[in-house]
Order: C-alpha cells, then sequence, then structure tokens
C-alpha cells in the first residue's frame, strides 16, 4: 500500500481531556473544541469518544461543522459555533440545534430577528481585538440580551501560551468588568488559559489543541501516529545529491530511503532540511526537500544498527510529538495538525496500543 497510515488515538485524546478537566474545580464544565474537523484528527470519532467520556458541550468554528457534527453526535450534546449567527446560517443553526456565539450588534439583531427564542450565547472582546462585542457594545445590547438569558458568556486570551505575559491579567479583568454581577455561566479558558490557574477557570473551559496532544499541555499524550511506507531503498555516494534543487549533498556513503507521502499530504515543505523521522526509535533525517507525494530519508544508520532496510518510518508519534516535528518547520503544532492531508489511510484507536 502507497498510502501512509495517520493513527488517531482516541484513548489519548479522552485521557488528556481527564486530565485538563482535572486542572478545574469539579463545578467548573470542561467543553471541547473540535473546529477544523477535531484539528485534523476527525471531528466525529473525537467528539464520539469524548461524549463517551463525559464532555457534554463542543465548539467549532463555523455553522457548517456543526450541522456535521450534530448528524454525528445526536440530539443530546451542545454545539456551539464561534462565528455566531452569519447571514445564511439560520437554516443549519435551526435544523441542527446549534447555539451561536453572537461577536456584534448586527449579528445579535439577526439572531433574535431570525430565531427569536432560540439559544443564543455572546463572545465579547476582551482585549484581542478578533471577534466579540466591544464593551461598549456589550453595554448599549446587554438589557435586551440579557432578558434573552443567553447560554454563555465567553472571551478568548491572545496570550495565554506564555504566562508571564502581562496582557493575560489585562483580559482577565477586562473580563470580569464586563460580566461580574450579571449572573451568567462564562467561559474564558482555552488549553493556555485552563493551566494559568482557577482565576481563569470561570463555569466552562474550552480546551482544543490540550486535547490533541500539543503545547501548551506539556504533558499532553500524543494523539496522532503518522507511519510513511518506503517506496524504494538506494546506496549514494559521497558527494552526489539527493532531490529538487539537489538540496541535499551525501557527505558519507548513505543509504537512502524514499518514503511516500509529501507536501500534498501535509508534510509542509518547510520541514525541508530540518526534519527527522523515526524507523525502530533510529533517527534518521529527511535528506533534501520535501517533495509533492516523496520524502527523502537517510536512514543509513538504521541499516548499520539493523542490517536491513526499513519497510516504514513515523514521522510522528511516541518518538517525536507535533510540536517537534512543528518546530523543526518554524510553526505551531496547531499548524502541523490542520495541515495533516485527506490521503493518509487513518484509523481511529479506541485503546493504546497492546
Ligand atoms: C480555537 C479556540 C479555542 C481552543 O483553543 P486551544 O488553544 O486550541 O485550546 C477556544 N476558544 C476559542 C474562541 C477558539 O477560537
Amino acid at each position: 500500500m502507497g498510502t501512509a497510515t495517520l493513527t488517531i488515538r482516541l484513548d489519548a485524546i479522552v485521557q488528556n481531556w481527564r486530565a485538563l478537566d482535572a486542572r478545574s474545580a469539579p463545578g467548573v464544565q470542561t467543553a471541547a473544541v473540535v473546529k477544523a474537523d477535531g484539528y485534523g484528527l476527525g471531528a466525529g470519532p473525537v467528539a464520539t469518544a469524548l461524549a463517551k467520556a463525559g464532555a457534554r458541550s463542543f465548539f467549532v468554528a463555523v455553522a457548517e461543522e456543526g450541522a456535521v457534527l450534530r448528524r454525528v453526535l445526536g440530539p443530546g450534546p451542545e454545539i456551539a459555533v464561534f462565528s455566531g449567527h452569519m447571514d445564511g446560517d439560520t437554516g443549519a443553526i435551526r435544523e441542527a440545534g446549534l447555539i451561536p456565539l453572537l461577536n456584534s450588534p448586527e449579528q445579535v439583531t439577526r439572531h433574535m430577528d431570525a430565531l427569536p427564542g432560540a439559544p443564543f450565547g455572546l463572545q465579547l472582546d476582551s482585549g484581542m481585538n478578533r471577534l466579540g462585542l466591544e464593551p461598549a457594545d456589550f453595554a448599549a445590547l446587554k438589557d435586551r440580551a440579557l432578558a434573552a438569558a443567553p447560554w454563555l458568556v465567553m472571551s478568548h486570551l491572545a496570550c495565554a501560551d506564555d504566562p508571564a505575559h502581562p496582557q493575560n491579567a489585562a483580559q482577565l479583568a477586562a473580563f470580569r468588568d464586563m460580566t461580574d454581577g450579571l449572573g451568567l455561566r462564562r467561559s474564558l479558558a482555552a488549553t493556555g488559559g485552563i493551566l494559568l490557574g482557577e482565576a481563569y477557570h470561570f463555569d466552562m473551559t474550552r480546551p482544543g489543541i490540550g486535547l490533541y496532544g500539543g503545547l501548551p499541555f506539556a504533558t499532553a499524550l500524543q494523539a496522532a501516529e503518522l507511519e510513511i511506507p518506503v517506496i524504494q531503498c538506494r546506496d549514494v555516494a559521497p558527494g552526489e545529491s539527493v532531490g529538487y534543487g539537489a538540496a541535499f549533498v551525501a557527505a558519507r556513503p548513505t543509504r537512502l530511503a524514499t518514503l511516500s507521502a509529501g507536501y500534498a499530504d501535509g508534510l509542509i515543505r518547510a520541514l525541508s532540511g530540518g526534519a527527522v523521522l523515526h524507523a525502530g526509535g533510529v533517527p534518521c533525517p529527511l535528506a533534501g526537500r520535501v517533495s509533492m507525494d516523496l520524502l527523502t530519508v537517510d536512514v543509513t544508520d538504521y541499516v548499520a544498527a539493523q542490517g536491513a532496510d526499513p519497510a516504514a518510518l513515523q514521522i510522528l508519534g511516541p518518538y517525536q510529538g507535533v510540536d517537534v516535528l512543528a518546530e523543526a518547520a518554524g510553526t505551531i503544532g496547531y499548524e502541523i495538525l490542520t495541515s495533516l492531508g485527506a490521503r493518509y489511510a487513518r484509523r481511529h484507536a479506541e485503546a493504546p496500543p497492546a
């Protein structure tokens, strides 16, 4: 088989959710963010596993994602939409029973006109200046909105992955200024905010990346394992070059493996020259540039140790998590995960490997 295998460890995702849930007080609800198809790992299987483990509320980016998720989860769980109630969303919100997080006075009016009495939340801007009602907008429509009993008021932290950043405390203060004393259910923390401590937890937390094994949740279990088959191996003499641009030149007699995955599978070209793969625990560096469908890897050390060519190499898994790979490409784990391509054979594993 030419396609690589992406194994998604649902057991690890469930354990990460439980570990993040344990960071807040028992009265704080831990939701789950499954936008962008569950950070590339499959919103349906991920949300199903988390619902079975006790998660009752899920967040997606857009109503279309919510409608797909509703068909998978059935009628019970809450599904909230960060982009709110966009023009054209009314049908999906009504039919799938979604909860839009209204971001602007226009969205509040649209929702109340189109679906009077239907549930909604409010997203407030506490300083990130990306989504949400500005304090003045919120003040102006507070009475009307509160009369309709919002499901949640929430805001989002811009710098929560850096606990020392002064913007964390500033956003906390701004959020409290807007919402203290209103008796509303509140949420401020994503993964980073959970790790900042109790003052940030309010009534509900919204972890995403930590569920999927990424920083800033440093003790997360890795949820994605990606194994790529070897198509062929060859010997390359010192001075010979490999791949596009002849960017790698062998410095020693080199055993080279050509693997069946490339930038079309989300192994972005920025990994060229920096990434390391593993075969049976032996680190094997990428040799030269990432191609569309192929990687070339120096397996000399593996062959020296094992006396045979490897059949496949791992680029994500126990030896190397998403953030190590992200670092090699100068990006973040979020981007590595959400770039993982459509061509992989995807396996959702319920239990740890035997
Ligand atoms: C993506 C997102 C989250 C989850 O953030 P992580 O850093 O992945 O935990 C929570 N809230 C909002 C508004 C988001 O956009």
